[in-house]
């Protein structure tokens, strides 16, 4: 078998090599959204026990099910929404 191996033009390598390097570091990020997301998750739960809330209506919100929110930590009442 006869292998044919072909040199990347310098200008193509250079572009090659930024691209795989964004690659990775978009797998970086998105892996630390991941992370802070369910951080934030848990500590809006912990906020929804923590937090004296007053709740107020909240006119801004388009959907029916969650109209009313606390006007200190902003959470859902409906603990399911949050
Ligand atoms: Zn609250």
């Amino acid at each position: 078998m006869i292998l044919y191996v072909f040199k990347m033009n310098p200008e193509a390598k250079q572009l090659y090599d930024s691209i795989t390097e964004k690659k990775e570091l978009m797998w970086s990020y998105s892996r630390q959204i991941t992370i802070l997301t369910e951080d934030i998750r848990k500590m809006r739960k912990m906020l929804y026990k923590t937090c004296e809330h007053e709740w107020v209506r909240d006119w801004e919100d388009r959907d029916e099910r969650s109209s009313w929110i606390c006007k200190h930590c902003k959470l859902s009442r409906n603990p399911y929404h949050n």
